[in-house]
């Protein structure tokens, strides 16, 4: 590996894929691209539907939990975070979603309206049916409807149809509000990710170099100048020379950590640890949230959703062959084909509850792939206002940061969940699921009263993995992404979002790194 690049990319996921690619396109500039985790080679990472095999492999994984959640019955949760090429993107459901408009809106800072955004998310999409004037083709993430969704999927629209929820033809068309089938960031059969999409197109590039297996354990600094970054790989610690930037695109925990390692953050707390503060910037780290989300689910002996028996199991056979031989068919497929956006109450001015359908069951063992049939419903409160915190264990890179939700903290959080698991319960119920003759087993059906709703979203309360704002625009960063008070370093990622977009994650993330990328090379859009 080269000593010295003009910009040195601490990251390889969403962001950092998206950085390195733009920002390498200029063949002036030369970029270091740098990755803790390794290659995406994992097949699992290929193939959508095995997106539960690729979270669950540890290899690729930080490993990441939850402090004990005090209003969630001290539960510590999981915490998925892709440790590997391409980062979240490399494991995540490939959902593809921009968010709705105004949220990008009530960020209020400068430069980041959607209407400012708009030409970012122009510029990344290659939407395979775009047929309106808000959909384009010919960037680097490829979208599509999925082909042939599991039956299932026809069965829940009929059921809001029935509840008088609203459809919505296309989320990603403006208005994201009610029921409708999802897109996916799929190209012929397989995960489009950060890699697929951006790394790959400029890997062969002399200017850009890749490094994978290399942990960023500091920021270094001449005076307030960030000057570069310093890197452990095989047990050998070295420093990469930036001459012109360093951008941190390390995620919404590891980004924070590592400002913290550098000693940009809460001063006193820094040197608790040990740490010698450059910077006593205490909005490093807070602001911590994401969409918190429980579920409701079914067992049936009808064997339609996806799943494993011997009755499907000649269809089984035919489903691996159909994508071996033509990348088609359920396996092709993110499994989560589904979902609606709805208001919670009527005075709420845009969704704040996700709906989301799951055509097959959960094993209780948590094994990926689904043994026997089912269904079910994940219900999301999509603006929580509870908030958390990223702080440092210790100031060893290699230690895990404690990661705090701080879940329903906020007293309404869980009035949104509640109605989500109303909503949903109505689903399962309607006529058009009848013939399933489903038996709900999660919770189950004596589960009735308010407070007994409440105790069953306390017990399978999970994060939808959405986390962002703990380097938020305004506080810890400028409206150019720079850190402020010091020179030549930016954080570009989820990190830098203010508040949660209402809705998956990546596609706000790329467009982030889009615009981050004019900024830094000093382009207007
Ligand atoms: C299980 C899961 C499912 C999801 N499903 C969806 C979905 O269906 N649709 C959707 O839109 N969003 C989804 N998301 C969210 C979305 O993928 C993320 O919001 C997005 O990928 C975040 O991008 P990022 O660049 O901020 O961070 P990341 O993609 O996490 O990238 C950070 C990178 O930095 C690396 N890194 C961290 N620290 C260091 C260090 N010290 N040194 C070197 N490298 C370091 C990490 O290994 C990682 O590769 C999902 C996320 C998860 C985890």
């Amino acid at each position: 590996m080269n000593d010295a690049f003009d910009y040195v990319i601490a990251g390889a996921g969403t962001a950092g894929c998206v950085l390195a690619n733009r920002l390498s396109a200029d063949a002036g500039v030369s970029v270091a691209l740098i990755e803790a985790g390794p290659p995406d080679d994992d097949p699992a990472i290929r193939v959508p539907a095995m997106v539960a095999k690729a979270i669950g492999n540890p290899r690729q994984s930080w490993g990441y939990s939850t402090v004990p959640q005090r209003h969630v019955d001290e539960r510590v949760l999981p915490v998925p975070r892709g440790r590997v090429l391409g980062g979240c993107s490399s494991i995540n459901g490939m959902v593809y979603f921009r968010g709705h408009p105004r949220e990008y809106d009530e960020w209020r800072q400068p430069g980041w309206s959607y209407s400012d955004l708009l030409h970012y998310f122009a510029r990344l999409e290659n939407y395979e049916a775009a047929h309106t004037p808000q959909r384009y083709r010919g960037g680097p993430v490829n979208v599509i409807d999925i082909p042939n969704p599991n039956p299932l999927v026809g069965r829940f629209l009929a059921a809001a149809d029935t509840l008088g929820l609203p459809r919505c033809a296309d989320f990603n068309g403006g208005d994201p509000e009610g029921f409708g089938p999802r897109q996916a960031a799929i190209r012929g059969g397989r995960r489009e990710s950060g890699v697929t999409a951006y790394l790959n197109p400029a890997r062969h590039r002399s200017n850009l170099e890749i490094t994978t297996d290399a942990l960023v354990t500091r920021v270094m600094f001449e005076g307030r100048r960030a000057t570069g970054v310093e890197i452990e790989r095989g047990g050998v610690r070295r420093v990469v020379t930036a001459r012109r930037e360093v951008i941190v695109a390390c995620g919404a925990y590891g980004s924070p950590q590592l400002l913290q390692l550098s000693g940009v953050g809460d001063a006193a707390a820094l040197q608790a640890l040990g740490i010698a503060p450059l910077l006593d910037l205490p909005a490093v780290g807070k602001n911590l949230h994401d969409h918190p989300a429980a579920s409701i689910g079914a067992r049936t002996a009808n064997t339609e959703s996806y799943g494993l028996s011997w009755r499907s199991a000649p269809r089984s056979v035919l489903v691996a062959a159909q994508y071996l031989l033509f990348r088609s068919g359920p396996l092709a497929s993110n499994v989560f084909e589904a979902n609606g956006f709805m208001r919670s109450r009527p005075e709420v001015d845009r969704p704040d509850l996700q709906i989301i359908f799951m055509p097959a069951h959960r094993n209780a063992n948590g094994h990926w792939l689904p043994r026997g049939h089912g269904y079910g419903i994940i219900f999301v409160n999509l603006r929580p206002a509870s908030r958390g915190s990223v702080t440092l264990t210790s100031k060893d890179p290699r230690d895990k940061p404690a990661i705090d939700f701080n879940f329903l903290s906020a007293p309404g959080d869980i009035d949104v969940l509640v109605r989500g698991f109303e909503v949903a319960r109505s689903i399962l119920a309607a006529p058009s699921f009848v013939p399933l003759a489903g038996r709900e087993t999660s919770p189950g059906p004596e589960v009735r009263e308010r407070a007994q709703i409440e105790a069953h979203i306390r017990q399978s309360l999970v994060t939808v993995h959405h986390p962002c704002g703990t380097c938020r625009i305004g506080d810890v960063v400028d409206t150019a992404l720079r850190v402020r008070g010091i020179d030549a370093l930016r954080v570009v990622d989820a990190s830098i979002i203010p508040t949660v977009i209402a809705g998956n994650s990546n596609i706000p993330v790329n467009a982030v790194a889009e615009r981050a990328a004019d900024l830094l090379l000093g382009r207007r859009p």
